[in-house]
């Protein structure tokens, strides 16, 4: 086969090729993605009820009004990166049912009853199984992957098959180089000028963050997400789906954690300017607790495994334990920073803060954010727990 960019049409002859739809003429269909890297087609039989999910990546993504040509081999390393995760945690990842290495297409379980975690929190809702379930799916995701678990060769084989340079360099430049110098893909609001141009004179920061840099390049301690923000996560009350691990590859575990604790951290200051008064220390509170409870759970499971299954029985020692989480702890931190500081300043924004509707309370926001994120990176030796960070962010408001 060649590939071809589908349409809500043509996908449906596609479908229908392979049988996975009976009759085109008795589905509907609607493209759902915001059509920068990727088409989502929701496609929905409608004699059975049934529906599912076609997700095609494009070969180029759309920044900034430019095209950015993206090798089509991150759809088969999403699509391998979902499989491996429904090897550990069938339940928190979408089911993928089939898929198209040469059109870059997976088709996956239909998730439309669920919501956006970032829509959901910015809608004032509370999910109360997000910290147990994110925290289970990183220390079985990052565990199940490591040396520890897979022992030299198995581990070897997984990662040759997760080599992703285009993404990993959109991470490289978009994360730890661009946001740190004048360059075009920046995007921050006039009156942010000073701060961001003390940040850029801040050596200090630059240094720490050019070492976080190098340990995002090298260190491949684990099959990551690498794109763990509230944007990848998919809730009901009952259910959590970690979806789009396009940017999979190994490198630090603490990059995943990282990010999903800098998104709840964007939430928690973007929420001491959007929710009323009377429920925002209610807000403030659960979101504490959930990043807490992600450390905790994530921290207690992996621990578990690593004094279960690691290496060899003489080195699966409390105290290697104890090694092993500390630095995760440590990258955990510094990557959060990193993730925080790149959402003000850098290219792609969350609409937890862009979304702030009040001016004044939207500088407040990204200054905290941005203040916070340098803590991060420089508290991430000193703060030896997640009430560290959550003591800080308490004294913000
Ligand atoms: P991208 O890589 O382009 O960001 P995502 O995988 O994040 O693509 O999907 C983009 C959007 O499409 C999601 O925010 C969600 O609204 C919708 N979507 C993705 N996967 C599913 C699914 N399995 N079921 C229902 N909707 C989905
Ligand atoms: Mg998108
Ligand atoms: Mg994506
Ligand atoms: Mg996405």
């Amino acid at each position: 086969h060649v590939y071809e960019q589908f349409t809500e049409q043509s996908v449906l002859v596609y479908l229908e090729r392979k049988g996975l739809i009976s009759d085109r003429e008795q589905v509907t269909c609607r493209e759902v993605g915001d059509g920068n890297l990727n088409y989502v087609f929701i496609v929905k039989d409608l004699q059975t009820g049934k529906s599912l999910v076609v997700k095609q990546a494009l070969p180029y993504a759309k920044v900034v009004g430019e095209s950015w040509p993206l090798s089509l081999d991150r759809a088969r390393i999403e699509r391998q990166a979902l499989q491996e995760a429904a090897k550990y945690v069938p339940a928190l990842v979408p089911e993928v049912f089939d898929f198209d290495d040469d059109y870059a297409v997976t088709v996956m379980e239909d998730l439309s009853d669920h919501v956006i975690l970032r829509k959901g929190l910015l809608e004032g809702n509370q999910y109360p199984h997000i910290a147990n379930d994110i925290g289970t799916y990183l220390a079985e995701n990052l565990f199940n992957s490591s040396d520890e678990a897979l022992g030299p060769v198995e581990k070897k084989k997984l990662a040759r098959q997760f080599v992703n340079p285009d993404l990993c360099d959109i991470t490289e430049k978009l994360v730890f180089t661009d946001p740190y110098k004048k360059s075009d893909s920046n995007s921050y609001s006039e009156n942010l000028q000073e701060t961001v141009e003390s940040l850029w004179h801040d050596e200090r920061l630059v240094f720490e963050v050019t070492k976080l840099k190098k340990q995002f390049l090298t260190e491949g301690e684990a099959l990551l997400h690498g794109d763990l923000h509230t944007g990848s996560v998919f809730v009901t009350a009952e259910s959590t789906k970690v979806i789009d691990p396009e940017f999979a590859f190994y490198g630090p575990s603490g990059f995943d954690i990282g990010a999903f604790i800098a998104n709840l951290t964007l939430n928690y200051i973007a929420q001491q300017e959007r929710a009323d008064e009377a429920n925002r220390s209610e807000i403030s509170e659960y979101l504490l607790e959930a990043i807490e409870q992600t450390w905790a759970v994530f921290e207690k499971r992996y621990r578990e495994l690593l004094l279960e299954k690691g290496f060899e029985e003489r080195q699966q020692t409390a105290q290697y334990a104890d090694f092993v989480l500390e630095k995760i702890w440590q990258d955990t931190l510094g990557f959060a920073g990193c993730k925080t500081i790149r959402r003000i300043i850098g290219l792609a924004h969350v609409e937890d803060i862009d979304g702030i509707e009040d001016a004044a309370g939207r500088l407040q926001a990204q200054q905290r954010a941005i203040e916070t994120g340098r803590s991060l990176i420089f508290n991430r030796t000193v703060w030896r727990s997640p009430k560290s960070l959550t003591a800080y962010l308490k004294g913000l408001a």
